[in-house]
């Protein structure tokens, strides 16, 4: 029935997909261009024709710009400096500059402090910022250079015109019941038609992941490897931990096959924010990055710094890892890949919102070129990728390339790895090339194969325990990422057959859905019927963190936009 609606058309010149920090810088800077460029052809000081309005449109499918935006976060400034020299005088949120810098080795009851931080997590010069805040912020800048924000959008469907050249992408449909029927208030999604699209969508991008199925747009290329960060906010009694310091550390509570690491920064007000990462090509089928993040918050240096203090707000994403073997093709006819969708991230520095600002940015003067050629096809488009080519995001990211290909052989070759690539520059000899190798979902082991013994899946956390102080369940928490959806519409996450979960799943990896998903979506409850236990999805708890799609062993959850509005508010985060 859905199929047979009439649906609105709109045209536009630019749309970008998601309101992230490389899509509003790139909309930002290309609305720029655009002007300074029709004020310098209209006084005389430039040739040619001037390209009078251009739309340039940015859907995003939060309740508002920066809803669903989270990150560590410490920025490196020079991408936002190239954006908008002043802006600090411009007013951009930062929390505190980087004041001291230590980078930790936990084991379980020591911290043990380098003397000398890894020069790839020196801070110096850099800000600690809240990426919700400093985006909602870029999206006040765009409105005031007349780029038009659609808030409540998500990008339900790629639109594609003849020869798989994409035309532009439709939003999602409001109102839509569990049954997948209409609602009194449905209303059909929008046919936004445009002469270029940018997919900024984050890692794991539900239109990315289809559009370089559907133009092999990953062909030649690594596996894209993920890692999860969890993070919390907190509320501190006094200034044991002051604004502008950042401490990075290693060790516990990741063994040393998985690799982890967690990050302390200092927010203005006493708030400090505190975060571990997970890579998602762990082995152990136990393994439960949630968990992980609440004994890394049980060591005694996190605990002794915890005491007193209350948990504000709660968050989880994922990270794209793979660095420059793993990104995809960034251009295609009419379509461009920006940010951590195209696998910006250095992953060495722990840090993408600089190379996501600079990737938009270099994606506007690319679509500002074709603009003025008139021309939107793959050969002209290409123009991105030299530009990306020609800036200093490669040398960046080619001396980080086989940065985590080192971790896939344990912890202390990947430090080896590390300090060797920091040497040399990016090589490693053949010893650990490439990014990965194998996606991470393929390393997970069974339980059997893993040396698991018996059916009981709590094995590996039995001694943790929530004890709504410090440590909290993933209910807790969810209640604190402010998630909402409507529960009234068809469930966002697909399992393309369940069946699978109740059998093969069960016995072989003791349903890891129920772990690797942050935020309690995912649960396996009794049915009665055949003494099977059968998958129940809790949708409306989804953070939209992506790693259910990545991390699922058979690779049948397929992760898509739900209702405009729905998901986190990740205010402050
Ligand atoms: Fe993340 Fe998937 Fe869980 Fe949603 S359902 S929170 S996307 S793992």
């Amino acid at each position: 029935m859905r199929e047979k609606i009439e649906r609105e058309t709109l045209e536009m010149d630019v749309v970008f997909v998601g309101a992230g920090p490389a899509n509003l810088s790139g909309a930002l800077h290309l609305a720029r261009l655009v002007r300074e460029h029709n004020e310098a052809v209209g006084s005389g000081k430039r040739e040619g024709k001037a390209l009078g309005e251009i739309e340039i449109g940015v859907i995003e499918k939060g309740a508002s710009v920066g809803a669903h935006i989270l990150s560590g976060a410490v920025m490196d400034p020079r991408a936002l400096r190239e954006l908008m020299p002043d802006f600090e005088e411009q007013g951009a949120p930062l929390e505190s500059p980087v004041k001291e810098d230590y980078f930790l080795y936990l084991t379980r009851q020591r911290a043990i402090r380098s003397p000398i931080t890894p020069p790839p997590l020196k801070n110096h010069g850099y800000y600690i910022v809240s990426l919700n805040r400093l985006t909602s912020w870029l999206g006040e800048k765009c409105e005031e250079a007349g780029v038009n924000i659609f808030p409540e959008f998500p990008g339900a469907e790629m639109l594609y015109g003849e020869d798989d050249r994409v035309v532009g992408v439709r939003t999602g449909d409001k109102g839509i019941d569990k049954e997948g029927e209409p609602k009194e208030n449905f209303e059909p999604g929008v046919d936004l038609l445009a002469k270029v699209t940018v997919l900024g969508e984050g890692p794991r991008g539900s239109l990315t992941k289809k559009l370089s199925e559907r133009l092999n747009l990953n062909e030649g290329r690594e596996p894209q490897v993920y890692s999860l960060g969890i993070k919390e906010l907190w509320e501190l009694p006094d200034d044991r931990y002051p604004a502008g310091c950042v401490t990075h550390t290693l060790g516990y509570p990741s063994d040393a096959k998985t690799y982890g690491g967690g990050w302390i920064y200092g927010m203005q007000n006493r708030i400090i924010n505190i975060g571990y990462v997970t890579g998602l090509d762990y082995r152990d089928p136990l393994l439960d990055p949630h968990a992980e993040f609440q004994r890394f918050k049980q060591h005694p240096f996190l605990a002794k710094l915890l005491e007193g203090g209350k948990m504000i707000r709660y968050g989880a994403k994922t990270i794209a890892a793979g660095g420059l073997y793993a990104m995809p093709q960034i251009y295609a006819d009419g379509v461009l890949l920006v940010g951590d969708c195209a696998g910006f991230l250095n992953s060495q520095r722990l840090k993408g919102i600089h190379t996501a600002i600079k990737s938009g940015m270099l994606a506007a003067e690319a679509i500002f070129e074709a603009l003025l050629a008139g021309d939107y096809s793959a050969k002209q488009l290409k123009r991105y990728e030299e530009l990306v080519q020609a800036s200093w995001i490669m040398p960046e990211l080619r001396k980080v390339r086989n940065f985590h290909a080192g971790f896939r052989r344990g912890r202390w070759l990947g430090m080896a790895n590390a300090g060797l690539q920091f040497i040399t520059g990016g090589r490693s000899w053949g010893l650990f090339d490439r990014a990965s190798g194998e996606p991470g979902h393929e390393a997970l082991e069974k339980l059997s194969s893993y040396g698991y013994k018996g059916d009981d899946i709590s094995q590996r956390y039995n001694g943790l325990r929530f004890d709504g102080k410090l440590t909290f369940t993933k209910l807790t928490d969810v209640y604190h990422a402010a998630v909402k959806h409507d529960e009234d519409q068809p469930a966002h996450l697909h399992v393309l057959d369940t069946n699978i979960c109740s059998t093969r799943c069960a016995e072989e990896y003791g349903n890891p859905c129920q772990r690797f998903c942050p935020a309690a979506v995912y649960e396996m409850v009794e049915d009665g019927a055949d003494g099977r236990r059968r998958l129940q999805i809790n949708f409306s708890n989804c953070v939209h963190c992506k790693t259910c799609d990545i991390m699922d062993p058979y690779q049948i959850i397929n992760w898509v936009t739900p209702e405009g509005g729905g998901g986190p508010d990740y205010k402050g985060m």
